[in-house]
């Protein structure tokens, strides 16, 4: 990181977006004795983040086939580092380290073994998963459908109630004392933000603010994706559960009170508008091959987001005097977040060993120093 720079205690600290970064960023510079102050473009109760539309997943292993390696590296880092964070909120109940199951159809059982084979391409050796019969399928996950006759089970990935989570972090904010402002959309600068009302010093300020960021990353783009929330009393699930498919890879994650959030759609467009109908009925009819149970349940919610992203799908932290930025998390914020939050603060705090430099300092590509 170029220009790194030490805020010991009682710094004044601008926080610019309060999605999944900004908050961990905000709470741990609060705990760690800084003047915060968090702002957000939006709501803070129903925020417009990415973070709130996301499925929550922590999964290494199924992100590392479509990814880099380092991101299996950081996902890792994740699993270690979530239920210390969570238990110093008082909120280990949100974190279920169940593994995940990923299953196909019997004609799309071609899909599967392709994904187990990217994986051992992409760790360079045999990926920790098993490879599941019929009756173990069933052992872990009861309702689903019986026709699934092979599945793989990644046992060491994990899933978060997120929304609670970001509840959580609000309100351990507040509780320390940090400055938030809602529906107040900034602009950052080295030492300074500028709200609609004018311009305001700051000893750092930290932008965190996703795809509202393009103002400093000409490479930023926002990735459209697509999720369904239902609920229904008929099925239970203790874990994600992926559908291999040809054309997408659908995902069902348990939620509290017996919700579910499902997604597939990853699309290259900027575009927020509504659920398509076709996406709606991919996602409904794939869901209802998992169980049939799923006919009865009622659609809640219909979700679109854009994921953050750079040109190499990699997150980036770039910092000069007074402005550190953060952001292309992509579609893996809950699995990266801890080590962007991790490098970012020990550049703060002037100790520790900053966790992952080689990946994450340095600017996105395409994007000179500014
Ligand atoms: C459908 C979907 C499913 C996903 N599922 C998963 C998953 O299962 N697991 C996983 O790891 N990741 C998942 N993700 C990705 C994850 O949500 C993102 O990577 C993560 O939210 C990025 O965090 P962030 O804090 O950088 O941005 P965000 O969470 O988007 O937060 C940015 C915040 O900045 C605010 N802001 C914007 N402009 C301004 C401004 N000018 N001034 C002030 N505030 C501003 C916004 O209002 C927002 O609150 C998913 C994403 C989507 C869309």
């Amino acid at each position: 990181m170029d220009n790194a720079m030490t805020h010991s205690t009682e710094s004044t600290i601008a926080v610019a977006g309060a999605g999944l970064l900004g908050r961990l960023v905000a709470w741990q510079l609060l705990r760690d004795g800084h003047a915060v102050t968090l702002y957000d473009a939006g709501d803070l109760e129903h925020p417009a983040a990415a973070a709130w539309t996301a499925a929550g997943m922590v999964a290494p292993l199924c992100e590392t086939a479509v990814s880099e390696r380092s991101v299996y590296e950081m996902g890792r880092f994740a699993l270690a580092q979530w239920p210390r964070w969570l238990e110093s909120l008082d909120a280990t109940d949100l974190w279920h380290h169940q593994g995940s199951l990923m299953v196909a159809h019997a004609q799309d059982m071609g899909e599967l073994t392709q994904f187990h084979r990217d994986l051992a391409h992409a760790l360079d050796g045999e990926p920790p998963c098993q490879t599941l019969d019929d009756a173990e399928i069933h052992r872990l996950e009861p309702d689903l459908a019986e026709s699934f006759r092979q599945g793989l089970y990644l046992p060491d990935e994990a899933h978060l109630d997120n929304r609670a989570l970001l509840d959580r972090l609000l309100a351990e904010i507040r509780r320390l004392g940090g400055t938030c402002h809602a529906h107040c959309p900034v602009s950052t600068f080295p030492g300074e933000v500028e709200t609609r009302d004018g311009r305001r010093a700051f000893d750092l300020v930290i932008d965190c603010r996703g795809t509202g960021a393009r103002q400093h990353h000409a490479s930023l783009r926002g990735v459209r994706g697509e999720t369904l929330h239902v609920q229904t009393a008929e099925i239970r699930l203790s874990r994600p559960v992926r559908l291999m498919h040809p054309r997408y890879q659908l995902y069902v994650v348990p939620k509290p009170d017996q919700r579910f959030v499902i997604g597939a759609t990853q699309i290259e467009s900027e575009d927020r508008s509504p659920v398509s109908l076709q996406s709606s009925l991919e996602l409904g009819s794939a869901l209802y091959t998992l169980s049939p149970a799923f006919a009865e349940a009622r659609i809640l919610e219909q979700g679109v987001n854009l994921r953050p992203a750079f040109r190499d799908n990699l997150p980036h932290v770039t910092q000069r005097d007074g402005l550190i930025t953060a952001n292309g998390l992509f579609r893996h914020g809950y699995l990266l977040a801890p080590a962007v939050a991790c490098h970012l603060l020990a550049s703060i705090r002037g100790r520790g060993e900053q966790p992952f430099a080689e990946t994450l300092t340095g600017h996105p590509p395409q994007e000179g120093a500014a």
